[in-house]
């Protein structure tokens, strides 16, 4: 028995996070960004790799601010991260106020509103609270509108008792070095603090890290990067995978004459040749968009797709991989070393991102490294 089927253990799919990749590609950015402080987006569970072993794993590398979406993923972290800051990105629930500051969690505050309601709690409970304010430059997705920023920059009371400030604002075409959004939006964001009190300010996404020294400002927010994701799709990946993910075929078959292969009878394979069935499918988060594109790694095989996949099945053309390489039992690789998350996307046409947090509920998950 490998270790890998000791980690399998009952499971159909394994999942395996490297969470010293993870704390590398987390120094690798710390690097890259000098002098920022460099932050760590745990939302959606860590991309769905776990945002509380990923918190401590980076928490013992030296990581001091974490960002997350929602005010139930703050309060989930709090519990295993007594130290850090943690930021909630979607913004202040006015009427949970009282839940951020028991928890000790820092409000993204995305419109006055929201300043507002942060303030009244820092003035109820008659202590300073601090606060991210978030100034949007471009995005138009959340914060402070450009005429919410005028006002704020002409009567900066309203953050009375919001203390310490950072200033933040989100890139929307960081990924791509040559667009002039991306100056665009810096230059709005710079204009706009200048108005406003002194204060640090959040700027960097994992590829706004990669748009030169200007685009730092004194903290970063890098999430994709640090779970392998390139930040800088037209150059060689600068991070480390993070991610594997592999799955027991559980039958093959021989395909003499011509006939199809699975739902909808969609894909016909003439034959000669062997078709493997794998226990992954689209609960498991391989979208059903991959179907007859994708591919997978049989001993370093190339294996295709073939036909529609199921919600808890694959079916893989194994014709020129040694029979006894494609068996019952053998380890299929999904994602991994020679297939990163942004292959299988491109394959189902979407991103890596969407790889990683759609990965399901039901594989055997298996951290290794970390500080755990
Ligand atoms: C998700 C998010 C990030 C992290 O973006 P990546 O591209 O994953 O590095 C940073 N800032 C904000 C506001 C976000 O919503």
């Amino acid at each position: 028995m490998t270790s890998e089927d000791a980690a399998l253990g009952r499971a159909g799919a394994l999942l395996t996070i490297d969470l010293d990749a993870v704390a590398e590609n987390w120094r690798r950015l710390s690097a890259q960004g000098t002098p920022a402080e460099c932050g760590a987006v745990l939302k959606a569970d860590g991309y769905g790799l776990g945002a509380a072993q990923v918190g401590q794993a980076l928490a013992a590398a030296g990581a001091r601010s974490f960002f997350v979406a929602h005010l139930e993923e703050g309060i989930a972290l709090r519990a295993v991260l007594t130290e850090p800051r943690i930021v909630v990105l979607n913004g202040l629930l006015p009427t949970h106020a009282a839940e951020y500051s028991a928890h000790r969690l820092v409000p993204a505050l995305n419109d006055p509103g929201e300043i507002a309601a942060w303030a009244a709690h820092a003035a109820a409970l008659g202590t300073t609270l601090p606060g991210f304010v978030h100034l949007d430059s471009g995005m138009n997705r959340l914060g402070l509108a450009p005429e919410d920023q005028d006002r704020l920059a002409s009567d900066p009371s309203a953050l009375s008792g919001i203390t310490p400030i950072t200033w933040m604002t989100h890139l929307a075409c960081a990924e791509e070095t040559g667009n002039p959004m991306n100056r665009a939006q810096l230059q709005r964001f710079r204009q706009a603090v200048a108005r406003l009190p002194p204060a640090p300010v959040s700027i960097a996404n994992s590829s706004g890290i990669f748009l030169g020294p200007d685009f730092l400002g004194d903290l970063t927010r890098p999430g994709a990067a640090l779970y392998g994701i390139n930040p800088t799709p037209d150059r060689p990946n600068p991070m480390m995978g993070v991610v594997r993910l592999q799955a027991r075929i559980l039958q093959t078959r021989r395909v003499d004459t011509p006939m199809t292969v699975g739902y909808g009878a969609a894909h016909r394979v003439e034959g000669p040749g062997r078709i493997a069935t794998i226990a992954v499918g689209y609960a498991d988060g391989v979208l059903r968009a991959s179907g007859d594109r994708g591919a997978v790694r049989i001993a370093g095989f190339t294996a295709p797709i073939t036909g529609r996949i199921s919600m808890d099945l694959i079916t893989v053309d194994v014709t020129h991989i040694p029979e006894p390489l494609a068996v019952p039992g053998a380890l299929a690789e999904i994602i991994g070393p020679d297939l990163p998350p942004e292959r299988l996307a491109a394959s189902a046409g979407t991103i890596g991102y969407e790889i990683l947090t759609s990965l399901g509920r039901r594989y055997a998950r298996h951290y290794v490294g970390g500080a755990l």
